[in-house]
């Protein structure tokens, strides 16, 4: 890599503007992504998340950087409510579907990872989980009551938010002040065992119900959700790290309370730069496990939605996400979709055109140039649409080059191939599905479709034989015919 090229800048979202990204140790990254609480599958609104930071992991790589990126599996503690009270979700689930809670961790952490490979996702270097380092989180609270920030009520600790604000102030990431906090929530206090609202929960005393339990010098019981990232990033990152990465809604209270834990641990700011991913919409509002607003990316790729007219390819999904930046919300939509497969396919026949292309002696555009704003985009806080628009530049020339109004020498050539493989695959981890043959979801639909047709060809002369045989060997294998005043549709069982 070139200087110009390793110019990375990143919006630090605890300082609020974009800074030179310098590692704390030259060559190497070490960043931190909360990753899923695995009690159900994930939605696309997650994979946005999980996207973007694949992303931001892509291009450090492709930097140069020797990365290690730790995303943690959420598989205790992480209760109902910013994970303050009600009920552990993973033990709801095992209770409704009787399973043991591991089951339900096993199940969605396979989904999981799933969905992330159906997205080319890269996976993370480590991937703890909250249940493998209950030791480490019991160790993190017993200093934290040393420096004297925490507090145990009924075989329960909490962390004292009201003494940590006086020493360090407490709300720098969300701009919160703790007195408007304090403000705002009087009129619950009396009903919770902490000293105050704020105070957040660091070790739980485990009902005799709550199954997923751990001896600690307090009680038996299980640790608090914020521990949990404090605990492995540090681990393996050490007690200052260079990026933590999570979803925006996760800044307040869980980036909030992981700040805390931290510095009231080692007097000092554990992260370097904080970045946080904004949410994809449905409708106009959050994709949400909870509100039901949401679509699978197994709805997406096989078409068995009430959203979308046909079904996509995940990879288009990544690039329509890529579309926008991760820090801006998104809308998901059949048209926006629609407009990103045909961009997609645009570009992906651009490149394949590449090696048919005839040289010249000079070529029209300056490619070197062409190539430094591709990571001038990316150097401007990931900026995806804009490296996207600079591919779309980049096709465009392919284009003119084929209908013979452009020229390009050999040696350009091969920089533009090159460029658009880097930034296409290797940085954007595209796919293209028609070389890899991996278009399942709409080969499917093409196949289907045509078997429709010619069942109702086959009703229509009477021969009801064929038409049946048809209905019946598709049932054999999974899909279902049905029949509607609209025509046939089908789903898959
Ligand atoms: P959870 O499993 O609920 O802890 O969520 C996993 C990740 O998905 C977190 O980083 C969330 O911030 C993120 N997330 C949840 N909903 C959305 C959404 N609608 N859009 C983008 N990210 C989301
Ligand atoms: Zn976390």
């Amino acid at each position: 890599m070139t200087s110009t090229e390793q110019n990375l800048y990143i919006y630090n979202s605890l300082t609020k503007v974009k800074e030179k990204f310098t590692p704390i140790n030259e060559g190497a990254v070490g960043m931190y992504v909360c990753g899923p609480t695995v009690y159900s599958n994930v939605h696309l609104g997650n994979c946005r998340t999980f996207l973007s930071f694949d992303l931001v992991f892509r291009y450090l790589k492709h930097l140069g950087f020797k990365v290690r990126y730790v995303r943690n599996i959420t598989d205790a503690g992480h209760l109902e409510n910013d994970g303050e009270s009600g009920e552990d979700p993973i033990l709801k689930k095992a209770r409704i579907e009787q399973l043991e809670p591991m089951e339900v961790v096993q199940k969605y952490s396979v989904d999981f990872h799933t969905v992330m490979n159906k997205f080319n996702a890269l996976p993370p270097s480590i991937e703890p989980t909250a249940t493998g380092h209950i030791i480490e989180q019991i160790q993190i609270i017993e200093k934290i009551i040393d420096k004297g920030y925490a507090y145990q009520k009924n075989g329960s600790v909490y962390f004292d938010v009201v003494k940590f604000d006086k020493d360090h102030a407490y709300g720098k990431l969300s701009g919160r002040q703790l007195e408007d906090m304090i403000t705002n929530t009087r009129e619950l206090a009396a009903q919770s065992e902490k000293n105050n609202p704020q105070d957040f929960a660091l070790w739980k005393k485990a009902e005799p119900q709550h199954i997923m339990r751990w001896p600690s010098p307090w009680s038996d019981g299980f640790p608090g959700w914020h521990l949990e990232c404090t605990a492995m990033s540090t681990k393996y990152l050490g007690d200052n790290f260079d990026i933590h990465g999570g979803g925006m809604d996760l800044k307040f209270p869980h980036h909030e309370c992981e700040i805390a834990q931290a510095e009231a641990c080692n007097d000092s700011s554990p992260v370097n730069y904080w970045m946080h991913a904004n949410m994809l919409t449905l409708n106009g509002k959050k994709m949400a496990k909870s509100t039901g607003n949401n679509i699978l990316p197994n709805e997406l790729i096989s078409g068995e939605n009430t959203i979308l007219n046909k079904p996509f390819a995940a990879t288009v999904a990544k690039f329509f996400m890529y579309q926008a930046h991760y820090r801006s919300v998104l809308d998901f939509s059949s048209d926006a979709l629609e407009a990103s497969e045909k961009g997609f396919n645009r570009l992906m026949d651009a490149y394949r055109s590449l090696d048919n292309l005839a040289t010249s002696d000079d070529s029209s555009m300056d490619i070197s140039q062409w190539r430094q704003s591709c990571y001038d985009a990316m150097n401007d806080d990931f900026n995806s649409p804009i490296l996207i628009a600079q591919l779309f530049e980049g096709a465009k020339y392919v284009n003119t080059i084929k209908e013979g109004s452009a020229t390009i020498t050999a040696n350009d050539l091969s920089l533009l191939k090159t460029t658009l493989s880097n930034f296409m695959f290797d940085v954007l981890g595209l796919v293209d599905e028609s070389a890899t043959g991996n278009n399942d979801g709409s080969k499917l639909v093409g196949a289907v479709d045509l078997l429709i047709e010619l069942r109702n060809e086959a009703r229509a002369n009477k021969d009801f034989a064929t038409s049946d045989k048809i209905r019946d060997n598709l049932q054999e294998v999974g899909i279902q015919l049905k029949d509607g005043k609209d025509g046939t549709t089908y789903s898959l069982n």
